[in-house]
């Protein structure tokens, strides 16, 4: 999704008209002649900037042609208390964010690419097996640019290198990029939701459960994609389930009471009343998600979770974007948000480097561009970090604590809008 959002975003600046831009990708080309009727289970919350960029790229008029749902509200609350938060847009006509499968999001992007065959060349099945880098002018028969093996033996050149590769990024790696990362204790469940009745499905829920947060996010007035993050071996009995207990497990996850306690729900209803003096008409009332009746055909599929921060986004003539630089818990639905978010900083500061004949691959306007998102990408990722932490335990002091943050954050206003412009960049 983010180096295919790149290619298009590179291939459509002015200033960058004449460039030679190509996109090399492992995979196959992934067209989408029509959309099909079944969900596809890998979907995620486009944020309204990342829906800016690539309705800048052109990518967002062949999203809202295809299949993608708009959503204005969302619930997050604890399994452990009656704490609660929801975030709504003031002017329900505004979207908080956009529920896309992956693949329409690829498709959309991979049509405009398409568009721009003049300026962007792509070579799919093109699997990159060895990077060389630059040396210094004093080394003998050294390139200047970045050399490029390809595993059927093509060598290409480069005077700027962005690693997309994902994750485990091979560009990272060969450039010896100090990475911090660590692997969750959850894999992610996720599946398509058949609802029990028609709804006008348009709230994103989210509960924290002492084994980690499940998700239900819209896709349709009927149907719902899940993301559930659990232990790892919960997860494999999750996917081990006949339709029906996993379906009852879904509903047991977000109706059941079981991990209340009485200690935490009267210090909860004590601070809640105290908060209801103080500040009356603030917070609001808890909803119950819509109840699930069955899942889509071989929907359901489990991920690892990890965490994974890049402590330099750039090198000589390198710049890592997407997950390649950083990797989030997907219990904020952030890592692709954040990955448009590098793409649309790079294009700019790019830009500007060639209006002003500058080699684009030189260090001083990549450093603007690990300075920037550097400032942007890491508190969200402590964010998110911290969340994960937090919720992964029902210890009472802990439960709470929590328990007082969140029902504060619900009473105030002006700190919910606050979070909300920080998620929706
Ligand atoms: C369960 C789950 C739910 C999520 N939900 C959300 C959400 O709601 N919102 C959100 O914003 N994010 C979400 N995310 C995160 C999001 O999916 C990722 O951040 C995003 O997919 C990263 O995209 P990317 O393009 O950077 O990397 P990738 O998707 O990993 O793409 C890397 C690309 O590089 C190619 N590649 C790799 N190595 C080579 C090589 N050597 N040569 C050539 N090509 C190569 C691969 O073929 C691939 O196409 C979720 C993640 C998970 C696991």
């Amino acid at each position: 999704m983010v180096g295919t959002a790149m290619a298009c975003s590179l291939g459509l600046d002015p200033n960058l008209e004449g460039k030679k831009i190509l996109l090399l990708e492992a995979g196959n080309k992934k067209v989408m002649d029509k959309v099909p009727d079944a969900y596809s289970t890998r979907v995620s919350s486009i944020s309204p900037g990342s829906a800016t960029l690539l309705s800048g790229v052109g990518a967002w008029d062949h999203i809202m042609n295809m299949r993608c749902k708009p959503y204005q509200k969302m619930q997050v609350w604890d399994a452990c208390s009656d704490a609660l938060i929801t975030f709504d847009k003031e002017n329900l006509q505004d979207e908080m964010a956009y529920i896309v499968e992956n693949n329409i999001i690829v498709a959309a992007l991979t049509k405009q690419l398409e568009n721009l065959s003049d300026q962007v060349r792509v070579q799919y099945k093109s699997k990159v097996v060895k990077y060389t880098w630059p040396k210094s002018h004093q080394v003998a028969d050294a390139i200047p640019w970045v050399q490029v093996t390809l595993a059927n033996g093509q060598t290409l050149q480069t005077k700027l290198l962005i690693g997309a590769d994902g994750p485990n990024s091979m560009v990272r790696r060969e450039a010896g990029i100090p990475t911090v990362k660590w692997n969750y204790d959850q894999s992610a469940v996720v599946a398509v939701l058949h609802l029990s009745e028609p709804t006008e499905n348009n709230v994103a829920w989210q509960r924290f459960l002492p084994t980690g947060p499940i998700a239900m996010l819209p896709l349709s007035d009927t149907e719902s994609s899940l993301v559930w993050s659990t232990s790892h071996r919960h997860a494999e009995e999750l996917l081990q389930l006949d339709e029906e207990s996993f379906v009852d497990s879904i509903n047991t996850a977000f109706w059941s009471n079981e991990n209340h306690s009485e200690l935490v729900e009267t210090a909860g209803s004590l601070f809640r009343t105290a908060l209801s003096v103080l500040m009356p008409s603030a917070g609001s009332a808890r909803q119950l998600p819509p109840s699930v009746a069955g899942i889509g055909p071989k929907s359901r599929i489990m991920f690892p979770l990890g965490m994974g921060h890049a402590s330099e986004y750039i090198r000589h003539r390198v710049a890592l974007i997407g997950d390649a630089a950083h990797r989030v818990h997907p219990l904020a639905g952030q890592g692709a948000n954040l990955g448009f978010g590098d793409v649309a900083c790079l294009t700019q500061l790019l830009s500007q480097a060639a209006f002003n004949g500058k080699d684009l691959g030189a260090m001083q306007h990549l450093l603007e561009y690990e300075t920037e998102r550097q400032r942007h990408n890491l508190p969200m990722m402590a964010a998110i970090d911290l969340m994960k932490r937090l919720y992964s335990t029902n210890a009472a002091p802990m439960v709470v604590l929590r328990t007082f943050g969140l029902q504060a954050t619900n009473t105030l206003p002006a700190m919910k809008a606050q979070i909300m412009a920080f998620a929706s960049k």
